[in-house]
């Protein structure tokens, strides 16, 4: 069934019902092609899920009806953030969108020593809004419950910093011989640091990697380096690889 987030105020408590505005209200209408008593579901993407069934139809706004409370939960029980260095292109948007299916619950871009892109802090708002925009519709698409958080693009030095909130700080450095990610995963849970809303960070560097000294001062802020195998990965490619096997081995990709 088709599914939207949408803002708390477009919930209405005294009528129960919902309005669907904007993009949305055009994606139902024109794209789906929905009809007066076709069924949707809508999230505050927070804590309240409903199914309604829609009343009526105008261009730019949907008004429904509140049939139901739901309390599917999609959510992976360990939020994980997969800090990417900004990489070329539109390749952010492929992590963003793939990381949100998978099931990440938050992007945290940030810029490392060998970062190729030009930052252009001007196009910063414009950029954060789109890239939240695609979390949104891929949480969407995914059924998730809840739209991950994109951050602003943090200096190598805020994310060194950002990362001691979290319960397990992983950074991925293929010339890693030691760490390698499963083990390192297997002893995380067996310190009880996996568990439901525990934090985890994965970061991953740019096209060129990181820097030695960038892995020496990763860990002095307490990440651990990890190895994702002897293969060389695509920066777009570690992040979802990462992801994936912490989330198979913590049992969220179907068992
Ligand atoms: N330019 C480097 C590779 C960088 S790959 C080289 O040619 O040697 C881009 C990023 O993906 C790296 O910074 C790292 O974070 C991640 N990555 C790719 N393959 C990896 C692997 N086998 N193990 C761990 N991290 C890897």
């Amino acid at each position: 069934m088709q599914r939207y987030f949408l803002p708390p105020e477009q919930f209405h408590l005294t009528t129960q019902t919902v309005t669907i505005e904007g993009d949305d209200a055009h994606h139902l209408a024109r794209v789906m092609r929905a009809e007066i008593g076709d069924k949707v579901i809508c999230s505050n993407g927070v804590d309240r899920e409903v199914l309604v069934r829609i009343a009526e139809l105008d261009k730019g706004r949907v008004t429904a009806e509140i049939v139901e409370e739901l309390t599917m939960d999609a959510e992976a029980a360990v939020q994980v953030w997969i800090a990417q260095s900004l990489p070329k292109g539109d390749k952010m948007e492929v992590i963003i969108q793939k990381g949100t299916e998978i099931g990440a619950a938050r992007f945290l871009p940030f810029l490392s020593d060998r970062t190729i892109v030009q930052y252009d802090a001007k196009k910063e708002a414009k950029r954060s809004e789109r890239w939240q925009k695609i979390a949104k519709e891929a949480a969407e698409q995914a059924h998730r419950n809840r739209v991950p958080q994109v951050e602003s693009v943090h200096s190598w030095k805020q994310l060194l910093q950002r990362a001691k909130e979290a319960d397990v700080a992983w950074i991925c450095y293929e010339k890693e011989d030691g760490q390698q990610l499963r083990p390192a995963i297997q002893q995380a849970l067996a310190q009880g640091k996996l568990g439901p809303g525990q934090q985890v960070v994965i970061a991953v560097g740019p096209e060129g990697g990181f820097t030695e000294q960038e892995i020496v001062q990763a860990e002095e802020a307490g990440f651990q380096s990890v190895s994702l195998g002897s293969r060389i990965l695509r920066t777009e490619t570690a992040a979802m690889v990462g992801l994936t096997c912490l989330f198979y081995e913590t049992g969220e990709m179907g068992g």
